[in-house]
């Protein structure tokens, strides 16, 4: 059975290890964190097209039972007034990412897949017509192919591309939190969002009553952006934004890069899925569910297509197009003066974006 060498055992590495596996082939991943990759508390929601890809490969019902539904997009302005309102295509489910990392490690280990922590890649060689990686801990791993599934900042991509160039600052710094404060108008199975005079604000509440919260605003310096940061840039606008940020203990801050174009997917034994391929910046919500859609399309490509480069080169014509229009979309949304689009994408502007289909059945050759 031909082994898949999977790197990054993230969204991307986890769906395209099970993908693989339903596939036929012997998937093992690697993964450079000693323990969970739990990330720094963001949330996150997959779309529509998310979940479909699950589904594909029968992984959705963790990640439902995980996370609660997202029915609507209400579009505020400065003064609170409401300017759009967007439904949801359904099946959206909104869950931290910790959550999603954790249903998604535990189904790798209940269909069998090993999951190895503690495995940073450091460098990968084709010898003859076999994958050799080597990991920053000394040890190594040989297969017939290898996944780089490894993130925005992906070794595997400099590998095949030494030339590829470095992940593109968004001109975001974007912050995350928390709160149980509930005096403000609550927004349950709802997102609102706000488009502030300086700062782009968006919330939603969870099934327990807390407050998830996100603000994007234009660059920050992080050594001192912190909670009054972000309480100047909301005060002045008549929204409950600035009482929100107030009210959370803890923010996290982070600057956000996209990836907007990967001259090279592959070689002949190397490809890239998810982020390491392609990485939007966070305002469209889409690059989870974009790394969910590579995972099962490049799956079909090496169930349907021989040989290996022939199926690496079709999965990049299936996906090229589509990724790169989502990065762009992306980076023009969060690109206003307050980090926000001027006017709200409208519903029947998305279709492509949320009616994306994979019938795993469908022979993609
Ligand atoms: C602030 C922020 C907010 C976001 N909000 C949303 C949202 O609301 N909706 C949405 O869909 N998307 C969102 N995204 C984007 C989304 O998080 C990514 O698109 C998604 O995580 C990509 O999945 P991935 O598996 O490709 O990469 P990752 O999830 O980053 O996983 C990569 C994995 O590879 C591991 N790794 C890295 N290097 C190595 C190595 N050398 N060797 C071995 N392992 C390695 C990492 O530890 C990690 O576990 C957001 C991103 C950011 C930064």
């Amino acid at each position: 059975m031909t082994k898949a060498l999977i790197i990054g055992g993230g969204i991307a590495g986890a769906v395209t290890a099970m993908a693989l596996r339903r596939a036929g082939m012997t998937p093992v991943i690697h993964e450079a964190y000693a323990t969970g990759a739990d990330d720094i508390g963001a949330f996150l929601t997959i779309m529509r097209n998310g979940m479909n890809a699950l589904e594909a490969v029968d992984a959705h019902q963790p990640v439902i039972d995980a996370g609660f539904p997202a029915t609507n997009v209400e579009y505020l302005d400065g003064s609170g007034t409401r300017i759009h309102l967007n439904p949801m295509r359904s099946g959206a489910r909104t869950l931290k990412r910790s959550a999603l990392y954790r249903v998604l490690h535990d189904e790798v280990t209940r269909r069998g897949i090993p999951l190895h922590h503690g495995k940073r890649l450091a460098s990968a060689s084709i010898v003859d017509g076999r994958v050799h990686a080597e990991f920053d801990d000394g040890t190594s791993a040989d297969g017939d192919l290898l996944v780089g599934a490894d993130g925005i900042h992906s070794a595997t991509r400099s590998i095949i591309d030494p030339s590829a160039p470095a992940p593109r600052f968004t001109g975001l710094t974007i912050a995350y939190g928390y709160t149980r404060t509930t005096s403000f108008p609550l927004s349950a199975d709802a997102y609102r969002m706000i488009s502030g005079s300086r700062a782009f604000f968006g919330y939603t509440t969870a099934p327990d009553g807390e407050t998830w919260w996100f603000s994007r605003a234009p660059e920050l310096d992080l050594a001192t952006a912190n909670r009054q940061s972000y309480v100047d840039l909301l005060a002045d606008d008549d929204t409950p934004a600035a009482q929100i940020v107030r009210s959370t203990d803890d923010l996290f801050i982070t600057n956000a890069y996209d990836v907007p174009e990967t001259r090279l997917w592959h070689n002949d034994s190397m490809v890239l899925v998810g982020d390491a391929a392609h990485a939007a910046s966070p305002a469209a919500g889409q690059g989870a569910s974009m790394a969910l859609e590579d995972s099962v399309i490049l799956a079909q490509c090496l169930r349907d297509i021989t040989p290996t480069p022939a199926a690496f080169e079709r999965y990049t014509t299936i996906r090229r197009a589509r990724v790169e229009r989502l990065v762009a979309e992306s980076a023009a949304l969060g690109s206003g003066a307050n980090r926000g689009a001027a006017t709200p994408p409208k519903a029947e502007d998305r279709h492509w974006l949320y009616d994306h289909e994979i019938d795993w059945s469908e022979p993609v050759g």
